[in-house]
């Protein structure tokens, strides 16, 4: 949660900034604030709400124009303080001489505060962040310390997480960054350093970048930098990558909103996910090789995650113990980091998150490496800290996800989850070569570079052909206040998805539920204005849902169905029904995920929200 930006170098700092808190607005859209340094002193805007309006009062300022090469910016998602103008980033200290932005929480911040009151320190904000400016200050005044070490020291007396950077008027050519917990990039062009809490604000201006790895500290002094450690003060090895991100994965292209655009990229982000990772008649998952043996002799299988992920997690856990025969448990890693699992050096932990920064998630796999697990990250972003945290991975390569609900990394995650699940259960021997291949070459719609692609972009390019009626039929549905998502098997966790993206942009209530549970309570609350929608594949469980449908219809519920079925029991049933096109049972959870983000998305336009940004919510959750 919350964006950093942060610019040195000789340029006007103000409009890279600014530029750079849109890219990251996605991340958090409480309040908006920037701090340059001119003449020897901190100037400060900020406004409570959107990026736009720091942008209005900035512009309305004459100075704005000559704020310098030094800068540091903020987008607030509130944790501790009202989402206010005074709370919003950056901060400062007594002295006004120190400024600080940070992503995070100071789990400690009372006893600080406490402490820096008695020093007769006063505070201007109700931020957990302040306190950790003021201790800045503190250990600064007077010149006591040196600013590096008063950062230092700050940091160390602080427990949680953090991402910041820290000016210092005193220091017109100094910038601080450090990292605890919460994600921070550095940009390198020539004399000029950028710093972004992901490469979106950075991507623009240059392509070699260095990850800040956990209790790391970036010194940046003139026009050299130093990467340090935390604890101590000792200079540590720069790892400088080249990244290969598109800028276009930044834009919204023709498109009104960034989901929008997302969904309609899986017709390539699913065949890039699998791209290369399949012969005819193999799976190949080259970042999971070197620990193959350890997987494939493991005793039972985590897979922990949160939101979406989690739900792709449900749908990794049907393929892994229908192929493979392992049992397999999947649990929210916020639960997951507290509950007592007994895992040891046979258990392997799938840890999936889109961001691959996600906190709960994160403190998961830090459990599971401490028993010894074998770590699997699952993620769409290379050099993220699950990247780095787990011992081995599979990235989902969709590209940069922007929209705050989840869609292309959702289908992207299926798809590698099913590749581990017929890996799996070849090298257990527990399908035949012959079944296998089967499921390789399953739909022969589209070759890919290696293999076949099993999931058939040309079904995924039909459906999205539809949406113009399934538009309308969301203009039909708009006003419900509740919906039940209903689906059996592989199709329940696809139900959990629909709902969960319903109430994330469109705020309506919905709840998913495996279709013959809502006979156990759910049922209550259909009446003639609830819309159910049924997920109905012509499958083996195809009988037992239509028993379903009928229990719903009999209570007067208005029912629609996604179903790849053509019968005529469905229509006479159905008050609404997509038809997707028919293809298997696997690209069949593929197609009704897309044809249920397309519902929610077109819901929520026409109900005026705001739909990459929703209210409340922020992209990826780097706090617990
Ligand atoms: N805890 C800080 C605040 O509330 C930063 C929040 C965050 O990173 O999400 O202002």
């Amino acid at each position: 949660m919350c964006g950093i930006v942060a610019y040195k170098g000789k340029k006007v700092c103000f409009p890279i900034l600014l530029n750079g808190l849109k890219k990251l607005e996605y991340r958090g859209y409480d309040s908006a604030g920037v701090a340059c340094l001119m003449n020897n002193k901190i100037h400060i805007t900020k406004r409570a709400g959107k990026v736009k309006e720091l942008e209005n009062a900035i512009n309305n300022k004459q100075s704005s124009k000559n704020c310098g090469g030094l800068g540091i910016a903020h987008t607030r998602w509130a944790t501790h303080g009202e989402p206010n103008q005074k709370n919003a980033h950056p901060h400062v200290d007594a002295s006004k001489k120190i400024t600080l932005v940070h992503n995070g929480i100071i789990e400690n911040y009372d006893p600080i505060k406490k402490f820096l009151k008695s020093k007769k320190i006063k505070f201007k904000s109700d931020t957990d962040t302040e306190v950790l400016v003021q201790l800045i200050g503190y250990f600064y005044k007077d010149g006591k310390l040196d600013f590096e070490k008063s950062v230092r020291a700050a940091l160390q007396r602080v427990d949680g997480a953090y991402a910041i950077v820290v000016l210092n008027a005193d220091f017109p050519d100094m910038m601080i960054a450090a990292r605890k917990g919460s994600p921070l990039v550095l940009g390198l062009k020539d004399n000029e350093f950028f710093i972004g809490s992901d490469v979106s604000p950075i991507i623009k201006h240059t392509q070699q970048i260095t990850y800040l790895n956990d209790s790391e500290m970036a010194v940046i002094n003139g026009d050299g930098y130093e990467i340090k450690s935390v604890d101590k003060d000792v200079s540590l090895p720069k790892k400088v990558e080249k990244i290969d991100y598109k800028i276009d994965d930044f834009d919204k292209g023709k498109f009104q909103y960034f989901m929008h655009k997302e969904i309609h990229e899986q017709v390539d982000t699913i065949l890039n996910t699998l791209k290369g990772r399949s012969t005819k008649s193999s799976v190949l998952l080259h970042g999971l090789s070197e620990y193959w043996e350890e997987i494939n002799v493991a005793e039972k299988i985590y897979i922990t995650a949160c939101g979406t992920s989690w739900h792709a997690g449900l749908i990794g856990k049907n393929l892994i113990e229908r192929f493979a025969e392992v049992p397999v448990h999947v649990e929210y890693a916020s639960e997951f980091r507290y509950n007592h699992s007994i895992m040891d050096n046979k258990t392997v932990v799938i840890a999936i998150s889109q961001s691959g920064e996600t906190a709960d998630t994160l403190a998961a796999i830090a459990k599971a490496n401490d028993f010894g697990a074998i770590t699997i990250g699952i993620c769409n972003v290379p050099g993220s800290s699950v990247s780095r945290e787990t011992k081995c991975g599979i990235h989902t390569r969709c590209g940069h996800e922007i929209g705050v609900a989840s869609t292309k990394a959702f289908t992207a995650q299926i798809s590698v989850l099913y590749l581990l699940a017929l890996k799996l259960a070849d090298s257990k021997k527990k399908i035949t070569s012959h079944v296998l291949k089967k499921h390789l070459n399953m739909s022969g719609y589209e070759k890919s570079a290696v293999g076949l692609n099993p999931y058939g972009t040309k079904a995924i390019k039909s459906l999205l052909r539809k949406e113009k009626s399934i538009n309308k039929m969301a203009q039909k549905y708009k006003n419900a206040s509740d919906f039940l998502y209903l689906g059996r098997g592989l199709n329940f966790p696809i139900a959990l998805e629909g709902a969960l993206k319903l109430k994330e942009i469109s705020y309506i209530h919905a709840e998913g539920y495996p279709a013959a549970e809502m006979k156990h309570g759910p049922i209550a609350l259909v009446d003639k204005n609830m819309p159910n929608v049924f997920i109905v594949p012509k499958d083996k469980t195809y009988d037992k849902i239509i028993s379903n449908i009928e229990e719903i219809k009999s209570r007067k519920g208005k029912i629609i169905i996604i179903t790849d079925s053509k019968d005529k029991i469905l229509r006479d049933l159905a008050d609404d029904l997509i038809l997707i096109p028919k293809t298997n049972q696997y690209l069949f959870v593929i197609l009704a995920t897309i044809a249920l983000q397309l519902f929610s998305y077109f819901i929520a336009v026409a109900k005026g929200c705001d739909v990459d940004q929703p209210r409340n919510l922020a992209k990826s959750v780097t706090v617990e």
